[in-house]
């Protein structure tokens, strides 16, 4: 190769992968690799932000006419949702559409949506019948309206039987890396759609700094930032850029807004935020989504600041309609209208509720299980208590989506296209996606990559089974039935070990259930034991989704502890494993583990990538997305503002046992030389800042370069940082690389008192890698 030619080659490998870097700093590069994989972020939601078509206005005309014809009755039935419950009859592979139920439902009560799964995955051939029956029923109505089909492809394509898995979205996030999300809700989307299902209740957009809270695990974790940058990455593979398409399906937004932060912890329970809180950490991931086009938004089930979700006017009109021009359909979670009355104590009646929630924006009732929705809701209409126009307004928006989505041309869009489920290619984008997100804790004198001679014991209740990796929404709701997971083709920590080093090298006590203790004694003696070199500790969580997984504590159960502290004892050298959607309190057993590894819930691939771990053949680069608490009762998110109490203070008043944005590698990185371009700016101006990272360790690796900002003073008390841009890098040893990344104004608000977003002039800090930068804004 001529020197022009390998400069030209590295040049267009810089601008492909690269977005915002500058040019390789040639001195320190090694001569014969160019670099891989550089994400950044703002490049990313840049380019990622144009909505899917085909446009509304498109179908207007037709819309207009369907409507015309419809009845109060038709255009009442359009506005229900029925979960497939209420159509079947049998139980879990064996159901079947009872033809009565069906016509009761779609002939009679023109219901126009239908969700979800009776406990258990379906196969692609079962999806495939029920959906060519319901939509062969709808075909013989008087308007032939197709019904749209919703589900919860959460991680991946949870209830199709052989689709693939992917990371849970917590995981996703500590990969920092929006390409392998992109690629992963792709694929859900195509294999989603493959079964015939164009609509799927996901992206969780709840920024999740609540630790407690058990659906923490569906959300990109505690920051606005990375949350709106992994969420639009969401939206763009489901929905591509053409919601039509065999392979594309629309999203959902969930669940609209401030639900995340139940003040108990508890789900469901109320959240008390006030309103510039509400606009500073929680709005800004659904005003991406929205700007990025997505179709649908779910409402939250809970109350803010005593209004629940669903009576509330002002967030679902005046704000997500007039002020982030949210132009399509919105419907209710589960039950929520009924909830108004049982849960909220909100409403005397649920024909009241009905009022209220209809009123206040609902345009589709998740209701699920009887008429009762569609029943009262033609009532009020016909009473006039809900005018004719707001109904209109909803059906127009729901008949809009099933043109989009192509419904009216082929109902069963997806089932005949090529698509395969869970094939190879998609196996290894989770796979690549869990590798990136295990996050490397601890490793106390450099205790990982464990050598492929070692003889371990594998111990602790997580260390044998799918279902801690795949955690909740896993071919069913609770994530939990064993006979729902595939028996063959996927490891299992355990079961990755033993093929990565050799059976007769891996010895295997569990040790303790979730919270009951086992064979402890037998674990300690083989730890003891000394055919075992080191211990690798499997603990965290089980699987749970929603209100059965809240706990009161989020310490680890203390049969777990046991477990750990016995084998601390051996002295051999105890590498923590943690899977688990919430980080759990470690603080008793931390201080005595050589390495920590925190997992999450990793996928089904988890167990492989968990391996490839712990023995060298991946190099970690996950960092976490949310602070890792040392103590149940100091639940700080990263982004906290003033620690003044420190004074005096017997404890330090911030002690996380791990900071958001942590994450060892097996090599080791340096910053140097940060630098400002200019000293101030003011008004459109945008602000260059400059790194330059170098891997001065001795193998390849992936970093995450993360920029925090934090202006000095402000009318409002400043968080001490923030995340304001990221890049994920891949550098080989001895390399170095220059780094630019560009703030604007929007980068250095807030929202103020008055709950506007102001620019505040004034002195503000960039800290990135621990070195730190003053500028000043005019
Ligand atoms: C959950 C939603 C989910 C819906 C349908 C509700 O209980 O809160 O996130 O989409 O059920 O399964």
């Amino acid at each position: 190769m001529t020197l022009a030619r390998l400069a030209l080659y590295i040049i267009v490998i810089a601008v492909l992968f690269a977005g915002a870097w500058s040019l390789p700093l040639a001195a320190d590069r090694a001569a014969d690799h160019a670099s891989e994989g550089a994400v950044d972020s703002q490049a990313f939601l840049q380019s990622h932000m144009t909505p899917a078509g085909p446009a509304a206005s498109t179908f207007a005309p037709a819309v207009d006419k369907l409507l015309a014809q419809m009845t109060l009755k038709e255009k009442v039935g359009q506005m229900t949702q029925l979960t497939i419950q209420t159509i079947v009859d049998g139980k879990d592979q064996d159901i079947h559409i009872n033809p009565e139920k069906l016509h009761k439902a779609i002939a009679e009560y023109g219901v126009g949506s239908m969700l979800n799964v009776y406990d258990q995955a379906l196969s692609l051939e079962k999806w495939h019948e029920i959906l060519r029956t319901i939509q062969a029923e709808a075909k013989n109505t008087r308007l032939q309206i197709p019904v749209l089909y919703g589900i919860d492809s959460i991680h991946g394509t949870t209830y199709v039987e052989g689709g693939t898995l992917f990371p849970q979205p917590l995981a996703m996030a500590a990969t920092w890396n929006p390409e392998l999300m992109l690629r992963g809700s792709r694929i859900s989307a195509a294999e989603t759609r493959k079964a015939g299902i164009p609509w799927t209740f996901s992206p969780v957009l709840d920024v999740g700094r609540q630790p407690l809270w058990p659906r923490l695990y569906e959300t990109f974790g505690e920051d606005t930032y990375l949350a709106t940058v992994m969420g639009v990455a969401t939206i763009r593979g489901y929905e591509g850029d053409d919601i039509s398409s065999p392979s594309q399906v629309s999203s959902s937004l969930k669940h609209y807004v401030g639900y995340s932060y139940p003040t108990t912890g508890s789900d469901r329970s109320p959240a008390l935020i006030p309103e510039s809180a509400l606009r500073e950490y929680f709005l800004p991931t659904f005003a991406a989504a929205v700007t990025a086009g997505a179709h649908t938004v779910m409402v939250n089930s809970g109350e803010v600041n005593g209004i629940p979700g669903h009576t509330n006017a002002y967030l679902l009109k005046t704000v997500l309609r007039d002020e982030l021009g949210f132009q399509g359909v919105v419907v209710s979670d589960w039950q929520d209208i009924e909830r108004l009355v049982t849960a909220h104590h909100a409403a005397a009646t649920e024909k009241e509720a009905t009022r209220i929630a209809i009123l206040a924006g609902i345009d589709m009732s998740m209701v699920p299980l009887d008429y009762r929705f569609s029943d009262l809701l033609l009532q009020l209409v016909q009473e006039g208590s809900v005018p004719v126009s707001r109904i209109d307004e909803a059906v127009r928006r729901i008949l809009t989506l099933k043109y989009q989505l192509g419904l009216f041309t082929d109902p069963l869009r997806g089932i005949d296209s090529n698509v395969t489920l869970g094939p190879t290619e998609s196996r290894q984008a989770s796979l690549a996606a869990a590798q990136e997100s295990i996050t490397l804790l601890k490793n106390e004198n450099r205790t990982l990559p464990l050598a492929k001679s070692a003889r371990v014991l594998v111990t602790g209740p997580d260390a044998d089974s799918l279902i801690p990796l795949d955690n909740g929404w896993s071919y069913t709701w609770q994530g939990d039935k064993s006979s729902a997971y595939p028996t063959t083709g996927y490891a299992t920590i355990l079961g990755a070990i033993r093929q990565k080093i050799g059976a007769d090298h891996v010895t295997y006590v569990p040790g303790a259930t979730l919270d009951k203790e086992l064979d402890v004694a037998q674990a300690a003696a083989a730890a003891s034991a000394s055919n075992v070199d080191a211990v690798v500790l499997c603990l965290g969580e089980w699987a749970y989704a929603e209100t059965p997984g809240n706990v009161p504590d989020l310490a680890l159960p203390d049969a777990q502890i046991h477990l750990a502290q016995k084998m601390l004892e051996s002295g051999k050298p105890v590498i923590l494993v943690l899977t688990e959607g919430r980080p759990r309190i470690i603080r008793p057993i931390a201080a005595g583990a050589s390495a920590i590894v925190m997992a999450y819930n990793p996928g089904n691939e988890g167990g492989q990538a968990i391996a490839d771990i712990l023995f060298g053949d991946v190099n970690p680069s996950g960092k976490l997305p949310l602070t890792y608490p040392r103590y149940a009762n100091m639940l700080f998110t990263y982004d906290h503002k003033t620690l003044e109490g420190d004074e005096g203070a017997a404890a330090p008043l911030y002690a996380p046992q791990f900071e958001f944005g942590y994450g060892m590698s097996y090599t080791k990185f340096d910053y140097s030389d940060l630098q400002v371009t200019s000293p101030s700016g003011s008004g459109t101006q945008k602000i260059q800042v400059a790194i330059t990272v170098k891997n001065t360790g001795d193998r390849a690796g992936k970093e995450v370069v993360q920029l925090y900002v934090n202006e000095q003073a402000a009318s409002i008390t400043p968080p001490l940082k923030r995340l304001k841009r990221f890049a994920k890098i891949q550098l080989q040893p001895g390399e170095m690389r220059r780094y630019t990344f560009e703030l604007g104004p929007d980068d250095l608000s807030f929202i103020n008192a008055e709950n506007k977003k102001v620019v505040e002039p004034g002195l503000f800090n960039v800290q990135i890698g621990g070195l730190k930068q003053t500028f000043e804004w005019k």
